[in-house]
């Protein structure tokens, strides 16, 4: 249970005084659903109103806050042009101009003959100065009520500064004392202020400098995060340390005959991966194991020899994908591995319904089912086993610790693999995974060829289009990727459909579209079309990112490249260049491209090998690459960046380990006050593995 001093942080937004649905609806969709959420999002530039000087010296450009005299209100001769009232001070002459101005609240807010203090941005117009919407008024008495450094928060679209910053302005007042969790000789040798404090003071920028992320205010707050996170890892590994796993070992029988019947032979770190695998599942703890592996490197045939072991035990093995497009894919890929055995197979997603799916979950609970493959559709509380003893789930970033762990829970001391494509850094393995055991797939599979990747500017879509035309003659297939629409996926999917109607005037019944809005059935007709040929140039957004495969595809041209992340582009492109036939990816861009972001894309041209590009796009976004966190894949921070704070997180580790040994149970001052720190960083599913709760 959430401790009742942080309910009012975790109230709606709404619940803010002059947050209505319409702006509550914006202020959602820019930091989340709570009051909590204003919080953690902090300003990212200042308005500086200490600027005060005569008309005469006044800066064109700048925001100035200026002591005037109301001489005369000009109101428009003609309704398009603008109220203009004319001020002055003893060195000069300067305008305020407001369109569709209401006269009479311009007369009661600024009346002829009477002195005003006014904050705004000065311009220069026709060889004179005005101020165009002030937005500050105040009488000279008043002054004191305004803020003479007010923060800037990124906005978004349907929000302006001023409710936001008065939203940010009543999360802030409802701010509680909490007890201190921090190690006390720890925030003496860091200096560190109250949680409390610091958060007030990184809102209340008053210089510049007070905006960057290593000050002693945000590192504290990163720190809190990052202590969060490992407190809620740490509390996993002890609850996996304390429940007993089982000893599994397969005879190799089915396994023999399903590598048997493989086209290939298993790469050096695929059998390596495979060994620790057994390893893990032959002794008696349970396992949680991280198998990383670049996109084709060959993880899906790693998964199911694993589950076959299990399989041959006579338990039961489910394989979790984040989408329905790839849970069908492993079905269908696996159903084909396992042609000549006779293990039971089947699909669980949201789309089987009724009477199909009452046969699904009684198949899996009777364990007439050995290996079910699926969505979060598994996670659900009318899914049983009769007997689950290994778990593995696809591409884990995309869920949330606790969801690994609701699958786990539907066995009996259920070993769990959790793989991804996403090449995490080593400096972030720590955070992001705990100490989680990891096996690489550092080889790629024999026959690889790199691709071809070329930078091309926008200006160029003709020529792009042409060639794309010549390879489907020559019945090659195409992907075409769509802008990333930032935080709009009906935009992202509006995009897609334009590009996609474009090139079926060019190209007619070959070209196919898919995007994230479509419904499961539509997908799967887009895909299977494109895989059999029928369709040979896909429009698509980036539903295609994660996982498939489709070998004789040789063509992606990435529209807006330098919109994505380097981890996102490494995926995209991971979709070609699995077959034998050279494969070439376009990067299209729309010039100018700044140095930085050419420097990004470039990256991807000199190098295939994703554990470098991670490296690099955790470089690059240290300085300012925001995009790239939310599609990286790591595990959303909201205040820590991994590249700023890498020190911080390996204090945080030790911190952890260190006092849960003393106590597991955060039953002292400090561990209760801990507690309250995963709830307030919503890492508090971590919570149901003490044993009291
Ligand atoms: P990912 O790691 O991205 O999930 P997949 O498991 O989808 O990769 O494998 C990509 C492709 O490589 C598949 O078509 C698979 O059959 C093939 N493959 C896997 N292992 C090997 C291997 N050792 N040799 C050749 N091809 C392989
Ligand atoms: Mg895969």
């Amino acid at each position: 249970m959430r401790p009742e001093i942080l309910f009012p942080l975790f109230a709606s937004v709404t619940k803010l005084t002059g947050i209505g649905p319409r702006i509550g609806k914006a202020v959602e969709t820019l930091a989340g659903p709570h009051i909590v959420d204003l919080l953690w999002l902090f300003p990212t530039g200042l308005i500086d109103r200490r600027y005060a000087p005569k008309i005469e010296k006044a800066e064109p450009g700048r925001i100035a806050t200026l002591n005037l005299r109301v001489d005369t209100h000009e109101p428009p001769p003609i309704r398009r042009l603008p109220y203009r009232i004319r001020c002055s001070d003893e060195t000069g002459e300067i305008s305020l101009v407001f369109f569709h101005g209401k006269a009479d609240y311009l007369r009661r807010t600024l009346p002829e003959g009477e002195s005003r203090v006014v904050s705004g941005r000065v311009e220069e117009f026709r060889e004179s100065l005005q101020i165009v919407h002030p937005d500050l008024i105040a009488k000279p008495e008043e002054t004191g009520e305004m803020q003479e450094v007010e923060p800037v928060y990124p906005l978004t679209a349907g929000l302006t500064r001023k409710p936001l910053a008065k939203a940010v302005a009543g999360a802030l007042s409802m701010v509680p004392d909490l007890s201190e969790w921090l190690d006390a000789s720890l925030c003496k040798r860091e200096g560190w202020k109250s949680w409390r404090e610091a958060l007030l003071t990184v809102h209340q920028p008053k210089m510049e400098g007070a905006l960057s992320p290593s000050t002693s205010e945000r590192s504290r707050l990163a720190y809190d995060e990052l202590l969060a996170n490992q407190l809620a890892l740490g509390l996993l590994r002890l609850h996996l340390r304390r429940s007993n796993g089982r000893v599994i070992k397969g005879d190799g029988s089915i396994r023999e005959r399903v590598t048997a019947n493989l086209p290939f032979e298993l790469t050096g770190s695929q059998s390596a991966a495979l060994a620790e695998i057994d390893a893990d599942m032959a002794s008696n703890q349970r396992m949680l194991r991280l198998l990383q592996g670049d996109v084709g490197s060959g993880k899906t045939i790693v998964a199911l020899l694993a589950m076959l072991s299990a399989v041959e035990n006579g338990a039961q093995a489910a394989l979790m994908a984040p989408t329905e497009i790839l849970a069908r894919q492993h079905f269908t890929t696996i159903k084909a591995l396992l042609d000549n055995t006779d293990v039971a197979l089947t699909l669980l997603t949201s789309r089987e319904k009724g009477a199909e799916r009452q046969r699904i979950l009684g198949a899996l609970e009777a364990g007439k089912v050995a290996i079910v493959v699926g969505t979060h559709a598994l996670f659900q509380e009318e899914v049983t086993f009769r007997d689950l003893a290994f778990a593995v789930i696809d591409e884990q970033h995309r869920f949330g610790v606790h969801q690994r762990l609701m699958l786990a829970s539907k066995g009996r001391g259920v070993d769990t693999l959790v793989m991804t494509a996403t090449p995490i850094p080593r400096t972030l393995t720590l955070t992001v995974y705990g100490d989680m055991e990891v096996s690489r797939l550092s080889e790629k599979p024999a026959g690889r060829r790199p691709v071809d990747t070329r930078l091309i500017p926008i200006e160029r879509l003709n020529e792009v289009t042409a060639a794309v035309g010549r390879a489907i003659d020559e019945g090659r297939k195409v992907y075409w990727v769509c802008p990333l629409v930032e935080e709009s996926e009906a935009l992202d999917v509006a995009a897609a459909e334009e590009r996609f109607a474009a090139l079926k005037a060019i190209f007619g019944t070959h070209v196919g579209l898919l995007h994230g809005r479509m419904k499961g059935k539509e997908k799967d007709v887009a895909m299977a079309a494109f895989l059999e040929g029928r369709l040979r140039l896909l429009v698509a957004t980036t539903v295609v990112e994660v996982g498939l495969d489709v070998p004789e595809a040789t063509i992606m041209v990435i529209e807006h490249a330098q919109r994505f992340g380097l981890a996102q582009l490494h995926q995209l492109r991971g979709r070609i260049g699995r077959g034998r036939e050279r494969s070439t990816c376009l990067f299209l861009f729309a010039s100018p491209l700044s140095g930085p972001a050419k420097a990004r894309l470039k990256i991807l041209r000199e190098t295939d090998d994703g554990f470098r590009i991670a490296e690099e796009d955790l470089r690059l976004r240290g300085s300012g690459q925001v995009l790239g966190t939310r599609q990286s894949g790591l595990p959303l921070f909201r205040i820590a960046d991994p590249a700023i704070h890498e020190n911080l997180m390996k204090i945080a580790y030790d911190d952890v380990r260190l006092f849960l040994e003393r106590d597991p149970e955060l039953q002292t001052p400090r561990g209760q006050a801990l507690r309250v720190l995963l709830y307030l960083f919503e890492r508090d599913a971590a919570v149901k593995y003490l044993r009291s709760g």
